[in-house]
C-alpha cells in the first residue's frame, strides 16, 4: 500500500497517523480536517495569560494507551498533575459544598468506613452503603444499567448523591442508561468473582504506588499532546479547512469528494470522526453501515469558562465540584482551573469552568448570552461570586460525547460486522472502547493496525 487517508484530525484520526507512520514512514498519508486547526475535541485557547481548556482538560494515566503515546512521543517530562495543595473535590447536595468521601476506587467506595464522616450523606444512606458486602449478587444475565447495579450495591442514597455525578462529569449522561458492560465491566466481574465489590477491592493485590497522578495533562495544556502528535507526522500531512462529504469505493480504493466538489483517491481509508458523521460519509457506500453508525446516540454540551480578578472572589481550597442531576441544576461539574493546575491564569486572576449540559436537554441551542447567564447564576448561587468576569470563553460541543447506552456493545458489534466487507477502510473515534483520550488513542491504533495489516 502506498498512501492511506484519514478523516478528522482530532486524537483518533492523529493517532491512527501516527501509528502508520511508525510502522511504515514510506506510507503517503493524508489527514482531512474540515476546521482549520487539529485536535477536534482537545483544544486549548490562549488568550491574555488565560490557557483555557474548551474541550477535554486531562485524561486518565491508569488507562492502557495515553501514558504509551506520551511515552513514545517523549512528553513526559511535561505532563502535569493536579496541583497537590488543592487536593479536594465537592459534591453540590441541597445547595451546599460538601467533600467527596475519601477512600474512592474510581467511582467505589471501596473503604465504606470512610462514608462515616462524610456530609454529604445521611447517616441511613451510610448505614445502607456498608451492607453491601452482604447485598446478594443479583445480576441478569446479559447487561444492566450503571445506576441498577450500583443502587443494588450501595443503595439509591448513595448512588444518587454521590455515583450519579461522577459518572455525569464523563458522559454528560443518564446513569440509568448506560451499559456496564460498556463502561464498567469489570465491576461487574469484581462482584460475580467475590460476591460484594468492596470485598473483591479489598482482596486485590495491594496496586503499585505509581509516580504518575491518576489525572494528567501538560504544561501548555492538552493543546502539547496534540501538537507533538503534528511534530511527529511529516510536514503537510493535515490538509485543514478540507471537509470531506463523501466516500466512495473505487476500483483500488477509496475516491474522496469533498466540499469544494474536488476529489481524491486514496488506496485505504481510516475514518476517524463523531459515528453519525461516519454514517453520513459512507452512506451512498453502505446503507446498513450507515444504518449501524446513526444507532449511537450523542450528548452535547457547553463549557463556560469564566476569568475574575483574584482580588474579588473567594473560593475554597478544591478542585471544585460536580452536582447531581437530582439537585436539577444544568451545571453538571465547576471546575477551579486556576487551583486545579498550575500556570493556567496569572497570580492576579482566578480562572472557573462550567460544564453545562445534561443528556436529553441539548444546551447547545442555548445563546451565549443564556448560557453566560446559567454559567453567572450557577457561581452565585454555589460560590456567592457575583464580581463580573474579566474575560469569558464559551464552546458548544453539539452532538459530542457518544453515550454508551444499553445496547452499546451489539451496536459496535454490528459496525465492525459491516466493517468485514471492506478489508481497506477502518473506523476510530470515542464510540468504539469509550469515550475517554486514552480509549480514543486506542481506538486510532486499532484502526492503524488494521489497515496496516491489509
Ligand atoms: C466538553 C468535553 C469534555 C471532555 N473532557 C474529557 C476529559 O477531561 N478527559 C477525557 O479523557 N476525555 C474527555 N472528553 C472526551 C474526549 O475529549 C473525546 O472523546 C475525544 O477527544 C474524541 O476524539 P476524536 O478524535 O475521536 O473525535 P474529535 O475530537 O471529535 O475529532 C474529530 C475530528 O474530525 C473532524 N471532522 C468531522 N467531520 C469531518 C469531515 N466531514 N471532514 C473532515 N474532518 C471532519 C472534526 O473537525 C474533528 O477535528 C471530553 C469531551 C467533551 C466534549
Amino acid at each position: 500500500m502506498r498512501n492511506v487517508g484519514i478523516i478528522g484530525a482530532g486524537i483518533s484520526g492523529l493517532t491512527a497517523a501516527y501509528t502508520l507512520h511508525q510502522a511504515n514512514p514510506a506510507l503517503a498519508l493524508r489527514v482531512f480536517e474540515q476546521s482549520a486547526v487539529a485536535g477536534g475535541k482537545l483544544h486549548t485557547h490562549v488568550a491574555n495569560g488565560l490557557t483555557i481548556e474548551t474541550g477535554a482538560d486531562s485524561f486518565l494515566s491508569r488507562k492502557p494507551g495515553g501514558m504509551e503515546l506520551v511515552q513514545a512521543l517523549g512528553l513526559a517530562d511535561k505532563l502535569q498533575g493536579r496541583q497537590p495543595q488543592h487536593a479536594r473535590t465537592y459534591v453540590l447536595r441541597n445547595g451546599a459544598l460538601h467533600d467527596l468521601p475519601s477512600g474512592l476506587s474510581g467511582l467505589v467506595p471501596a473503604d465504606l468506613g470512610a462514608l462515616e464522616t462524610s456530609t454529604l450523606l445521611s447517616p441511613a444512606a451510610v448505614a445502607r452503603a456498608k451492607q453491601e458486602p452482604s447485598i446478594p449478587a443479583e445480576l441478569p444475565e446479559g447487561d444492566m444499567s450503571v445506576a441498577a447495579f450500583m443502587t443494588q450495591r450501595f443503595g439509591a442514597d448513595l448512588f444518587e448523591s454521590m455515583i450519579e455525578p461522577l459518572l455525569a462529569g464523563i458522559y454528560g449522561g443518564r446513569a440509568d442508561l448506560l451499559s456496564l458492560a460498556a463502561t464498567f465491566p469489570q465491576l461487574r466481574t469484581i462482584v460475580e468473582t467475590h460476591g460484594s465489590l468492596t470485598k473483591g477491592l479489598q482482596a486485590a493485590a495491594p496496586k503499585k504506588v505509581s509516580d504518575v497522578p491518576p489525572f494528567v495533562s501538560f504544561e501548555g495544556g492538552m493543546r502539547t499532546l496534540i501538537d507533538a502528535l503534528l511534530a511527529a507526522l511529516p510536514e503537510n500531512t493535515v490538509a485543514y479547512n478540507t471537509a470531506i462529504t463523501t466516500v466512495a469505493q473505487a476500483a483500488d480504493g477509496w475516491l474522496l469528494t469533498k466540499a469544494d466538489g474536488t476529489q481524491e483517491q486514496v488506496e485505504a481509508l481510516i475514518v476517524a470522526t463523531a459515528a453519525p458523521v461516519a454514517g453520513r460519509l459512507l452512506a451512498a457506500e453502505s446503507a446498513q453501515l450507515e444504518a449501524a453508525l446513526q444507532a449511537f446516540p450523542y450528548g452535547s454540551s457547553a463549557i463556560v469558562s469564566l476569568a475574575f480578578e483574584a482580588a474579588e472572589i473567594s473560593l475554597p481550597v478544591g478542585y471544585g465540584y460536580v452536582s447531581p442531576r437530582i439537585e436539577g441544576r444544568e451545571a453538571i461539574a465547576c471546575t477551579w482551573t486556576s487551583q486545579k493546575w498550575a500556570g493556567r491564569a496569572p497570580k492576579d486572576k482566578v480562572l472557573l469552568r462550567l460544564y453545562l449540559g445534561r443528556y436529553g436537554d441539548d444546551v447547545t441551542q442555548k445563546s451565549a448570552a443564556d448560557l453566560l447567564t446559567i454559567a453567572q447564576e450557577e457561581l452565585q448561587e454555589t460560590l456567592n461570586i457575583t464580581a463580573n468576569p474579566t474575560q469569558q470563553h464559551i464552546q458548544r460541543w453539539r452532538n459530542a460525547i457518544p453515550q454508551l447506552h444499553l445496547g452499546h456493545p451489539q451496536r459496535v458489534a454490528a459496525v465492525q460486522t459491516q466493517l468485514e466487507a471492506y478489508p481497506t477502510l477502518a473506523l476510530a473515534g470515542a464510540y468504539f472502547n469509550g469515550v475517554g483520550i486514552p480509549d480514543c488513542i486506542r481506538s486510532g491504533q486499532a484502526a492503524a493496525e488494521k489497515i496496516d495489516s491489509n
